[in-house]
């Protein structure tokens, strides 16, 4: 089983405080996020920083506005396709921030409470990389069956759940490419070993 009590056994796993726990159990939408730090540069340890209260808020201008955010994601897939998780699937992180969605007519809020958070390492000019669409289909497909709640009319964007605030993960994110590969994964197994 590739889900081991909320851990995803092909991500690197690190923990991040910024959690807590999910005040019922639901699990039944994914958000997915772009986000890249310093803005603009790949690569590097900073989203981790962040993501466990360790980022130097004197290394670069920006952090000293972001360097006290207590914010996390369940998962951050990096430019080369890694995975790295910090909160456990069944707990809460912190990534949607104020937000919406509805069910059925039933307009909701406190969308961390029963969504998990994907973070792609990117911005809004810059095209996702093949890996990152590679292990972002496989780990949607794994929660999809873990999380049966979950499926692909569950699948949102912050933008979309957040629309005057935020619009990651951004015009470069090519949700049909990405659809397409749920529906016909190609089963590479190099990015589980
Ligand atoms: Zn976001």
């Amino acid at each position: 089983m590739s889900i081991n009590q909320g851990w995803w056994k092909a991500a690197r796993c690190v923990p991040s405080p910024n959690r807590d726990a999910r005040p019922n159990h639901e699990v039944s939408l994914l958000v997915l996020h772009a986000i890249c730090l310093p803005p603009g540069e790949f690569g590097g340890a900073d989203i981790e920083r962040l993501f466990t209260n360790r980022l130097d808020p004197d290394a670069h201008p920006y952090f000293k506005a972001v360097a006290k955010l207590r914010v996390s994601a369940h998962l951050l897939i990096r430019r080369d396709g890694e995975s790295v998780q910090f909160v456990p699937f069944e707990a809460r992180a912190w990534h949607a921030g104020r937000s919406r969605w509805c069910d059925s007519g039933w307009p909701r809020s406190a969308l961390n409470d029963f969504s998990i958070g994907i973070e792609l390492e990117g911005d809004e000019h810059t095209p996702f990389t093949e890996a990152q669409y590679h292990s972002l289909a496989e780990v949607t497909l794994r929660l999809m069956e873990h999380y049966p709640m979950i499926n692909q009319r569950r699948i949102t964007s912050h933008a979309r759940v957040a629309p005057l605030r935020k619009i990651d993960p951004g015009p470069t994110f090519d949700w049909a490419y990405f659809r397409q590969q749920l529906n016909n994964p190609v089963r590479q197994t190099s990015h589980q070993a």
